[in-house]
């Protein structure tokens, strides 16, 4: 018998229990990145979030097929249908090739999933290798009545569609409020006459001839739209009905009710029974403008080269800052919180090392069980890592104490403690035991002994020596700066 997971479905609203189509065995859609920038701030919480959840259904039994997507066709600018396309855009202001840079930021977004140890995808699919299955999907919502071709671009016809089904289940958006929001100017602009309704949303926009990334269809030369790539994929790889789709809150509306209409309208039924969704990540109180150029590269925060912040963070702090909090709530990012989130991660590994050189007693005089159990419910119930996480101060507090001879720990309660580090902090939190090199504060421990050495190479007059750890430092990226007040480093 499986434990049981507790779920919250933002289809229904409501915390369900979660039970898969085929039993032992998970079918999980997530909406990865568009590769047309450096991976910033906005992309480190989901990846944590449905690694951490993938992790848990792996360790309690189940077999995972995890999809993430790579968005490599372009999305277009904006919220409008229309609009220049992002990577070429990009492509024009780099000179270079369009799946260049696509996979250039595909290599960097996959480096930073690797250095936060989130698990690479089952598959990860790219749009760019899927458009004969796009193309296939549009066809079969165009016989279903539920699409039209328009002056080489095919439309999804919402008002059709809402004859027998709703639009709008999914955000609780209503289809007027959609009619009131559509017919700002910018959109009139953007060719909304091609349209039978101002919310019809594009499967297929019709390329100009500039454009550089656009393929063959039945419609004539052009690129999927944007939400149709996740339909057509997740249905190739996971079946037209699957477990779990998650992604941010943010791409709730439209991107997640549109993927719901096209699916029920291709395959007669939704795609999936549960959809999990995460908050956002606000920055000092504000909310992060997504496609705007403000985000914090994630390079710049494991370096500390940005305005907000005045030194860098390891990936495994930052993951512990991801999971203080619970999915659902936003997560607010600034320099105190993330020193706060290592001082805390730093006492749970000092507590940890301490486990291997406690003595044991013959019987213990604190509940280990109860606090491993508290563990594992925190996480089965809709993925509560923040309560999962204090359940481990505690822990650290239990190892503490007994170092100090203030409790007893029993040597069964010790190798339980051990496991339960394993299991759930290494194994489901996925956080790591030990601190990485990136990590600034061990970092500056070595430079200042580097720093100290050359001051005395220096004194003695060896200054072939005081040089060549200058040069060397200067090779691997570290540039040191004298001044009256002594040296300081930092990375070039
Ligand atoms: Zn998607």
């Amino acid at each position: 018998m499986m434990e049981a997971i507790k779920l919250y479905n933002t289809l229904s609203r409501s915390i369900e229990s979660f039970s898969s189509i085929i039993p032992g065995k998970v079918g999980m859609y997530v909406c990865g990145p568009t590769v047309y920038g450096p991976p910033h701030l906005g992309h480190v919480r989901g990846p944590i979030v449905f690694d951490v959840f993938r992790r848990l259904l792996l360790k309690k039994g189940y077999q995972v097929r995890f999809v993430r997507n790579i968005t490599d066709v372009g999305h277009l600018v904006g919220d409008a249908d229309e609009g220049e396309d992002k990577l070429q855009k990009q492509a024009r202001l780099e000179q270079i090739e369009p799946m260049e840079v696509a996979q250039a930021y595909t290599d960097s977004y996959n480096w930073v999933m690797d250095a936060m140890n989130v698990m690479r995808p089952s598959i990860e699919p790219k749009a760019s290798g899927h458009i004969i299955e796009q193309i296939e999907m549009i066809q079969s919502i165009i016989e279903a009545g539920l699409a039209y071709e328009s002056n080489g671009s095919v439309y999804f016809d919402v008002d059709a569609y809402q004859a027998n089904h709703h639009y709008g289940k999914l955000s609780g958006r209503v289809l007027d409020d959609l009619m009131a929001g559509a017919g700002n100017a910018s959109r009139e602009l953007e060719g909304q006459s091609e349209k039978r309704s101002a919310h019809d949303f594009a499967l297929w926009k019709k390329a100009s001839p500039e454009h550089i990334m656009q393929w063959s269809s039945p419609w004539g030369k052009g690129f999927p739209g944007w939400h149709i790539e996740c339909s057509a994929m997740s249905a190739k790889y996971l079946g037209s009905e699957f477990d779990i789709h998650g992604g941010g809150m943010d791409l709730l509306f439209p991107h997640h009710e549109c993927e719901i209409a096209q699916s029920t309208a291709a395959h007669k039924h939704e795609p999936a029974r549960y959809w999990m969704h995460h908050n956002m990540i606000t920055i000092n109180g504000q909310k992060m403008a997504k496609s705007l150029n403000n985000g914090i590269k994630v390079s710049e925060l494991f370096e500390g080269n940005h305005p907000l912040l005045s030194r860098g963070f390891g990936p495994n702090t930052l993951r512990f800052f991801v999971l203080q909090a619970h999915y659902r709530s936003t997560l607010d990012f600034s320099q105190d919180a993330l020193e706060a989130s290592e001082k805390g991660l730093k006492r749970l590994l000092e507590a940890f090392k301490k486990l291997d050189e406690l003595t044991p007693s013959a019987e213990s005089t604190l509940d280990v069980d109860s606090v491993i159990r508290d563990l594992n419910q925190a996480l089965l119930e809709d993925l509560n890592t923040p309560i999962s996480i204090a359940q481990f101060f505690e822990i650290a507090k239990f190892i503490n104490s007994a170092a100090d001879n203030k409790a007893k720990l029993s040597a069964v309660d010790i190798q339980k403690l051990k496991d339960a580090v394993g299991e759930y902090f290494e194994g489901i939190l996925g956080l790591q035991k030990t601190e990485q090199n990136d990590n600034h504060e061990v970092m500056d421990e070595i430079m200042q002994i580097l720093i100290q050495l050359r001051g005395e190479a220096k004194q003695e007059k060896n200054y072939a020596l005081s040089d060549a750890i200058r040069n060397r430092l200067k090779d691997k990226g570290i540039e040191l700066m004298d001044s009256k007040e002594g040296t300081t480093w930092k990375r070039s």
